[in-house]
């Protein structure tokens, strides 16, 4: 479970929370929205951990007591955790809810109900407007948050129940040090390139080992050259292998257009403004190979497979276009 402590970002919600906890205004019901993938869901769980703590140091919880200890273990009995078990949370999960909370709170803190993602699993008005009532009169010590994202389309009647607390997406940095650990500091400030300041977002990407995937392709182009008799062979293998990250593919696109910015920064000698850093080792290679009147053209043909993507193009032909473009 993330406390704030563990938390990147995202100051401004918790100023807001936190003032509303100073001045006791705890609202009955939050929505937290932004972006996908910047904390939102986190902040939740430790702003019910922080609420229930018997002894708060620090702006954060205590971590020892009996709240904090059943927090730990994914098991206080009065914060409950909403998701549907299908596509969308079902009225007879609200009907249970609304049991449950005609009950009062096993502890002496406050009961939390989150619900996450409202603008998919409560986009069914029926739904979601049967928790309106209890959205506007909770149980005493009951608060509810929601998260949702700023793009989905939330119905506003549920909007006018919440007090709004605004995400944001986060800066490169707070997202390369989200990686800190795992990833070496070239690595993890070239995926935070392409996060879009979701650390949801890089952590998907990091998964399907993007950065590998695009280093295995700029090495594989920079060993061949276009007549060599095996480039045909190496073009299919490459394209074959691309196309397993199926709905990432435009995010290898933004990141080999990244690395060929990189090299024309590279041939200007502007070394510090460079991106993919983790790839520095191959760059004097890969600038004598390709002048920068090439790296236009290779820029002109990534713009290129972008848009035949986004008109459904045949993938493999995409690439393998592409690929022979680049070599
Ligand atoms: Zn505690």
């Amino acid at each position: 479970m993330k406390t704030f402590r563990d938390i990147i970002g995202q100051e401004k919600a918790r100023e807001m929370l936190f003032r509303g906890l100073e001045g006791n205004k705890l609202s009955h019901a939050y929505l937290f929205r932004g972006p996908g993938g910047v904390g939102k869901k986190s902040v939740a769980q430790a702003f019910s951990a922080y609420i229930n703590c018997l002894a708060p140091t620090d702006g954060d919880i205590c971590g020892k007591c009996a709240s904090c200890r059943k927090f730990r273990s994914a098991n206080h009995p009065d914060f409950l955790l909403i998701e549907p078990d299908g596509a969308q949370i079902k009225i007879a999960r609200i009907r249970e809810l609304k049991k449950q909370l005609s009950f009062p709170p096993f502890a002496a803190g406050y009961r939390v109900v989150l619900i996450p993602d409202i603008h998919v699993n409560l986009s069914r008005a029926e739904v979601a407007n049967s928790l309106l009532k209890t959205l506007e009169e909770p149980a005493e010590n009951t608060v509810f948050i929601l998260t949702g994202d700023e793009a989905g389309a939330i119905l506003p009647t549920i909007l006018s129940r919440c007090q709004v607390v605004p995400f944001h997406a986060l800066d490169e940095n707070d997202v390369a040090e989200f990686f800190s650990d795992e990833l070496s500091a070239p690595e993890a400030a070239a995926l935070a390139v392409i996060s879009e300041g979701s650390i949801g977002r890089a952590q998907l990407l990091q998964k399907l080992d993007i950065l590998t995937l695009r280093q295995e392709i700029i090495e594989a182009l920079l060993a061949r050259r276009a007549e060599d008799a095996e480039s045909v062979e190496m073009v299919f293998e490459l394209t074959e292998k691309v196309l397993t990250i199926k709905n990432n593919l435009d995010d290898l696109l933004d990141l080999l257009t990244v690395w060929v910015r990189d090299l024309l920064l590279f041939h200007q000698g502007i070394s510090e403004l460079i991106s993919s850093r983790d790839l520095l080792s191959l760059m004097a290679d890969a600038a004598r190979r390709w002048p920068v009147a090439v790296l236009f053209e290779q820029l002109t043909l990534l713009d290129r497979a972008r848009i035949q993507l986004l008109r459904n193009c045949n993938r493999a032909l995409v690439f393998e276009v592409l690929f022979f473009g680049l070599l």
